[in-house]
C-alpha cells in the first residue's frame, strides 16, 4: 500500500493527520506521512503517532516496506499498538530536533560533493555525524574542507528540489554523483536537489532550504578507508562533545 510522501515536497513539515492503512509485525503503515524512511544514506525518522483519545505510540524508526511506495513506521520496543486499527485517524509527528540535524548534515554532504569532485561510493547521515566515502586516491585536507564548507554556508545559497523526467536524467549522466545509490527508477520522474550555483544531483532526502541553515559544520576526520576510498566525517561545531 503506497503512502503519500509529504516530506518529499516539504521537508519542514513536522506533523500531519493520517489514516492507518495496516498494522503488522513490521509496524504501522499510513495513507500519508511526514516520516522519512531510511534511504539514500539518511537515517529514518522517529517520533510519535497520537490517537484521537490522546494516547501516543512512540515510533523508533521508519523503513521502506517490501513493496514500492510502502513506508513502515516502526514502533519503539514496548510500545502498545493493540489499539490501532486500519481506518483509524492518527496525528503523526516527527522528532523535529533529530530530523533537523539530518537535514543540516544531509545538505552539508551536498556541499562536500561540490568541494570534492570525485564519485561517492558510500554515505551515512545520522543526527550526530555524517560521513561520505569518495572514490579517489589523492589525500584530502581537513582544514581546507572545513573552510570550504564554512564559505558555502556563509554564502547562503538557496536549496530547492524539482522533478525531471528519466529521459532528461539519461541525457545528463554526469548528474549522478553516487556509485552506490542510483536514483529510483520506474516512476517516470526523478527528484533532483539544486543548491544554486553549487551542486545539482538526484536526491530523495530531506534538506534545509538555504545553506545558511546548516550552521557550523566541521570535518572531524578524514580516513583512508581503502586504497581507493577516502572517508570524510562531518560533525556540528556547536554540538556538545564534537
Ligand atoms: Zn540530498
Amino acid at each position: 500500500m503506497a503512502t503519500e510522501e509529504l516530506f518529499r515536497e516539504d521537508a519542514c513539515l513536522r506533523e500531519c493527520e493520517a489514516q492507518v492503512l495496516a498494522v503488522d509485525e513490521r509496524g504501522i503503515q499510513l495513507d500519508r506521512t511526514v516520516f522519512y524512511p531510511l534511504g539514500g544514506g539518511q537515517a529514518g525518522d522517529s517520533g510519535v503517532l497520537r490517537l484521537a483519545d490522546g494516547r501516543e505510540i512512540a515510533i523508533a524508526d521508519t523503513r521502506k516496506g517490501t513493496q514500492p511506495g510502502e513506508i513502515v513506521h516502526v514502533p519503539a520496543p514496548g510500545a502498545d499498538v493493540s489499539a490501532l486499527q486500519p481506518g483509524q485517524r492518527v496525528s503523526a509527528r516527527i522528532d523535529w530536533q533529530r530530523r533537523h540535524r539530518h537535514m543540516r548534515f544531509h545538505t552539508a554532504t551536498h556541499l562536500l560533493c561540490a568541494l570534492v569532485p570525485h564519485p561517492v561510493d558510500g554515505c551515512s547521515i545520522t543526527a550526530d555525524y555524517a560521513r561520505l566515502d569518495f572514490h579517489m586516491t589523492d589525500p584530502l585536507d581537513k582544514q581546507q574542507l572545513t573552510e570550504g564548507l564554512a564559505r558555502l554556508v556563509a554564502e547562503a545559497h538557496p536549496v530547492s528540489h524539482r522533478w525531471i523526467s528519466e529521459a532528461e536524467l539519461d541525457a545528463k549522466p554526469e548528474l549522478v554523483r553516487s556509485m552506490s545509490v542510483q536514483p529510483p527508477r520506474g516512476q517516470g520522474r526523478v527528484r533532483v536537489l539544486d543548491i544554486e550555483g553549487v551542486d545539482l544531483q538526484p536526491c530523495g532526502g530531506t534538506h534545509v532550504t538555504n545553506t545558511a541553515d546548516i550552521g557550523a559544520v566541521v570535518v572531524t576526520k578524514i580516513e583512508k578507508k581503502s586504497a581507493k576510498t577516502r572517508r570524510v566525517v562531518l560533525g556540528f561545531a556547536d554540538a556538545p562533545g564534537s
